[in-house]
């Protein structure tokens, strides 16, 4: 259970490809490298995914993707205790209790391009009788050079084809460069998938940190909703570039949406030694996260993970997982 996850709340992220004991932690599945090859850590991820427990269960992979230092994992530790507290009503946990999980705390953290996933696979209850196994992802790039772009277009474009849910994690607002390097990657992406598969994209949802507009378009999921037809609105008088960028995007996935997150407060941003505890957090990000992580999670909205139209399970994920890298290693 949670509880007796967050007593043992001392983790070493130094050390994380050992196997210290047998407590969850982040487990880096996919690297590129300085030489901007990729690397999969086929052991990590099978010893993950083809446990018992989970290996033939349909597979429901919710990515969080984005550049670095912009909230992603802070984010996840909250998803993960919602997976944790099984969507109890009280899943937030309490007010000074210090945020664990992803590593997320300024500095500790060593930026590589590339993807880790939770060790733990939960097993979740859907209203419906099934029973699937939840993967958590995150995804992270750096975009500061051309070479680093393309790095990052690769990983996302992976963690795009594997994943049921994609959410884009982005700073501010939706700007044209955020729109740009979303047509890149799922180029990418689809270029991969054209020899193979027909299906496009599943769930994309932009996750717009630090929104600072609530007066025009309010916070949560509705304002996402009209601010985002607004930004990918195609007229007449765009610019050609401006219009098939929204054009690619709309075509990749079946579902688009967009969340509206205000910023968590000075004391989140800049006070070094914040350690996640809810009191520090202002409480307008907390009712929206309050909003936001059931909405991701709750058993009735996980979807499984679908390739050309069949359901995926754990066992196969690795396989297309295995299989995509090799299209980018060729
Ligand atoms: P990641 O690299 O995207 O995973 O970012 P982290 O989750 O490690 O967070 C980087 C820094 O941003 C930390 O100091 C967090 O306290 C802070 N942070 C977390 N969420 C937010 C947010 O929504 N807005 C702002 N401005 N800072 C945040
Ligand atoms: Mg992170």
């Amino acid at each position: 259970s949670w509880g007796s996850f967050v007593d043992k709340n001392v983790y070493d992220w130094s050390s994380e490809e050992e196997e210290a004991d047998g407590r969850a932690r982040p487990v880096q599945v996919l690297v590129v490298k300085d030489d901007h090859t990729f690397e999969l850590d086929e052991a990590a991820l099978s010893k993950i995914l083809l446990s018992e427990e989970v290996r033939d269960r349909e597979v429901v992979a919710i990515s969080v993707a984005g550049a670095f230092r912009k909230g992603k994992s802070f984010l996840m530790d909250f998803m993960l205790r919602y997976m944790y507290s099984q969507a109890s009503e009280k899943w937030l946990g309490d007010a000074e209790e210090p945020l664990t999980g992803f590593s997320w705390r300024g500095g500790s953290e060593r930026e590589t391009t590339g993807i880790q996933i939770w060790s733990e696979v939960f097993l979740v209850d859907k209203p419906d009788g099934s029973k699937v196994a939840v993967l958590l992802m995150d995804t992270q790039g750096t975009f500061d050079s051309q070479s680093t772009l393309r790095d990052s277009a690769t990983v996302f474009a992976l963690s795009t084809m594997i994943s049921s849910m994609q959410v884009y994690n982005i700073s501010q607002n939706v700007q044209e460069d955020d729109l740009q390097h979303l047509q890149l990657f799922t180029e990418y992406g689809r270029l991969a998938m054209e020899e193979t598969f027909l299906k496009p994209f599943q769930s994309l949802i932009f996750l717009v940190r630090d929104w600072s507009f609530p007066y025009e378009f309010p916070y949560g999921q509705e304002g996402g909703m009209k601010f985002l037809e607004k930004r990918l609105k195609i007229s007449e008088n765009q610019h050609e570039e401006l219009q098939n960028v929204r054009k690619h995007i709309h075509s990749c996935f079946t579902n688009i949406s967009c969340f509206l997150m205000p910023h968590p407060g000075l004391k989140v941003a800049t006070n070094p030694h914040f350690d996640g505890r809810l009191r520090e957090i202002d409480q307008e990000f907390i009712n929206n996260l309050q909003v936001l992580v059931p909405c991701l999670l709750r058993p009735k909205n996980l979807d499984v993970k679908e390739i050309n139209g069949s359901k995926i399970t754990c066992r196969g994920l690795v396989e297309y997982f295995k299989a995509y890298i090799k299209i980018y290693q060729g």
